[in-house]
């Protein structure tokens, strides 16, 4: 492993794209030493993001428990709201939200390399439910959704990126975004 040239994946999403943030997402990363190795704008398909979301029972669980705690702490009762307080059925219906937010309009897919690039980018996103990502994120400056709105509207939570969380999905994510085709680009920035 090369903790210099780590490479992760970046998808800034509908609610970045239609709020004009992809300089300003970009411009982030690069300002720390961050490196754009790959760049392009596309309309995803349905299959291809569902395929991008995880399918196993821990993580969609791990979905619905979100929303959950969230209702459990505004005291928010989860079965009058959702129609059921259980974690896997509001997790698979959040998964779905999030399905038809992701094709709601064109994306931005990035390949990001530089020291630590999994956990750095990650830090400049922030937390994954905007409300509560620290200001000087890009979650935190740019966004205030949280899961108690969203869910109340039937939608995911707009939080403006994906980054990967480990190299390893980072490997995955790549490969299942750029796989087969010659877009990563390897040069060297004036100050390397
Ligand atoms: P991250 O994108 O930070 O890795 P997760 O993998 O936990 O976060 O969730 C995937 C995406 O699902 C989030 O980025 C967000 O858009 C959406 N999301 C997460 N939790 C909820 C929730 N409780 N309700 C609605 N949408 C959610």
């Amino acid at each position: 492993m090369n903790f210099k040239t780590e490479r992760t994946f970046v998808l800034i999403k509908p609610d970045g794209v239609r709020k004009g943030l992809v300089g300003e997402v970009i411009r982030r990363f690069e300002q720390r030493d961050l490196k754009i190795v790959a760049l392009e704008m596309f309309q995803p398909t349905r299959e291809q993001i569902d395929n991008h979301y995880p399918k196993d029972e821990a993580w969609i669980r791990r979905l619905g428990q979100k929303t959950l705690s969230t209702y459990e702490k505004y005291g928010i009762d989860a079965t009058k709201e959702l129609g059921t307080a259980d974690d896997l059925a509001i997790g698979k219906m959040v998964r779905q939200w999030l399905i038809d937010f992701m094709v709601s309009a064109p994306l931005v897919r990035l390949v990001v390399e530089g020291i630590h690039a999994v956990d750095m980018v990650r830090k400049i996103c922030g937390h994954t439910l905007p409300y509560l990502a620290d200001m000087g994120t890009i979650r935190g400056d740019y966004s205030a959704d949280s899961p108690a709105v969203a869910n109340s509207e039937h939608r995911a939570v707009m939080n403006l990126v994906h980054a990967s969380e480990t190299a390893t999905e980072a490997a995955h994510e790549i490969s299942h975004w750029f796989g087969g085709r010659e877009v990563i680009y390897s040069y060297q920035r004036l100050t390397d």
